[in-house]
């Protein structure tokens, strides 16, 4: 056994789950890990971000979940969505966490820039190498080389491609495109003060919702506040915008525009604003398997191309790369002192079971995924449906009858769907005993 070497882990992106990938993977026994960021240091992009229960209960299992506490963002509805008629802004339906839910791990908003600073001051320092753009992978007898833009390959026994929704390595392997899905999102944070003056300006985190769209005010925490708004583009429009960069004040208003006939209150805040950046929404189509070859496992936006999904995309994020860390924790053959050394032949170079490991961290999350991309499919029909109400007496039965939690999604415990796949593979395993024996006394 002495001649094992750890277990050797290329993480490639480090983004919030690239980040998160780094602080549990390094937990493990026997493990180096590296993780390869192509930006020269940590992004300082990004707009509000949402946690769902999900999210904050795994992230509590992995650092000091105070942290993330302490620029939460949870207001008058208690983290809860309050979803607005989009004239009127009649409060129509409440997005709670479930009853049972502790405080500490209820839904709540913040910003994405101190989310991923406390992710990062949790990864064990010298693990990132920022200003490392990988260009490719390669399988070979000795694991994954990684080949670099400006520098020497490196070979792992597991990679980690964490490199978000246009994923070189997914592209390696699938050749479906990630595309502009027909929505850009307009988002900007901005210090609450700008917008204190406002007179009945909600002290919640609520969304408005109308056949043109949706938008979302809140507090953020940390004395910010964020605006977000979804609506419709066409394809040639969108063309003409770029990923995060302000539409300058004549985009802005050109959106005032569009909300010009909502709840006044929109406008308001709208008014206080000089510019928003934009985000032109695209996606592909999901990972049904989410590893390769037996030693690449593909987590967060990489795995599940969508720019936005029901604001949990970072959840399932961290939900994978908690998945992942049980898969090879389990898959640890932890030498026993003193035990009779069995020769294997050839020496497995490390003491991990990697086939078995992926195939563990594949099935904890392949049917949870495969749930949520159907559920947007069926989400898609919904904005005809509304839109097609005749008068707005059925606009709002109709917004009713189809608003729900999504508690299935937003509250989905990855630890206990491990324990379910665990289950299930003894099970397998003693049917295939069964069988076994069934055919020696044949
Ligand atoms: C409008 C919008 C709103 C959203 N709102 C929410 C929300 O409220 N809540 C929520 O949970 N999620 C939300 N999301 C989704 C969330 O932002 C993503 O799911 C999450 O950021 C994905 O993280 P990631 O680390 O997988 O990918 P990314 O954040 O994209 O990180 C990938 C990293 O890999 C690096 N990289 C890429 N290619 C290479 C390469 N070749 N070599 C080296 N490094 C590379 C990149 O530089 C980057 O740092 C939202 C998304 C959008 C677009």
């Amino acid at each position: 056994m002495g001649d094992r070497r750890p277990l050797r882990i290329g993480i490639i992106g480090a983004g919030l789950v690239g980040a998160t990938a780094a602080i549990a993977l390094s937990r493990l026994e026997n493990v180096v890990v590296k993780a390869f960021e192509r930006s020269p240091g940590p992004r300082e992009e990004g707009a509000w971000i949402s946690f769902n229960v999900s999210g904050l209960s795994i992230l509590d299992r992995l650092i000091d979940l105070d942290q993330i506490q302490q620029i939460l963002y949870r207001g008058d509805s208690n983290g809860a969505y309050v979803s607005r008629h989009w004239r009127t802004g009649e409060i129509l339906a409440l997005a709670h966490s479930s009853r049972h839910v502790a405080e500490k791990f209820t839904q709540a908003r913040t910003h994405r820039v101190p989310v991923l600073n406390v992710l990062l001051s949790n990864v064990p320092a010298g693990t990132i190498q920022y200003g490392r753009s990988v260009l490719g992978t390669e399988v070979t007898e000795d694991g994954v080389r990684v080949n670099f833009k400006d520098s020497e390959p490196e070979t792992f026994d597991l990679v980690v491609a964490a490199d978000g929704i246009y994923s070189k390595i997914r592209q390696q392997y699938l050749s479906a495109k990630v595309e502009f899905r027909g929505a850009v999102a307009y988002r900007k944070i901005f210090p609450e003060s700008q917008v204190s003056h406002i007179r009945g300006l909600p002290n919640d985190t609520s969304v408005w919702r109308g056949n043109g769209g949706f938008m979302f005010l809140s507090r953020l925490g940390l004395g910010m506040y964020g605006v977000v708004a979804i609506v419709p583009e066409s394809p040639e429009f969108a063309a003409t915008l770029k990923w995060a960069r302000s539409v300058g004040s004549e985009g802005l208003q050109r959106l005032r525009q569009r909300f010009s006939n909502w709840d006044p209150i929109i406008d308001q805040v709208l008014q206080t604003m000089t510019d928003i950046d934009a985000y032109p929404l695209d996606s592909g189509p999901w990972m049904k398997e989410l590893v390769r070859d037996d030693r690449i496992a593909f987590v967060g936006d990489a795995a599940h191309p969508t720019a936005g999904a029901y604001g949990a995309g970072s959840a399932m994020g961290y939900a994978d790369c908690w998945a992942l860390f049980r898969s090879l924790e389990q898959s640890y053959k932890r030498p026993k002192p003193n035990a009779p050394s069995i020769v294997e032949s050839p020496v497995p170079p490390h003491l991990y079971d990697l086939p078995r490991a992926l195939r563990l961290y594949n099935e904890t999350r392949r049917h949870f995924l495969g749930r949520v991309e159907l559920q947007m499919a069926l989400d898609r029909n919904e904005s005809a449906y509304l839109a097609e109400a005749e008068d707005e007496e059925e606009w709002i039965r109709r917004f009713k009858e189809r608003h729900s939690n999504q508690i299935w999604l937003t509250e989905h415990d990855v630890e206990a769907e491990f324990q379910k796949t665990l289950a299930g593979e003894a099970h397998w395993l003693s049917q295939v005993e069964a069988a076994k024996g069934v055919k020696a006394h044949l």
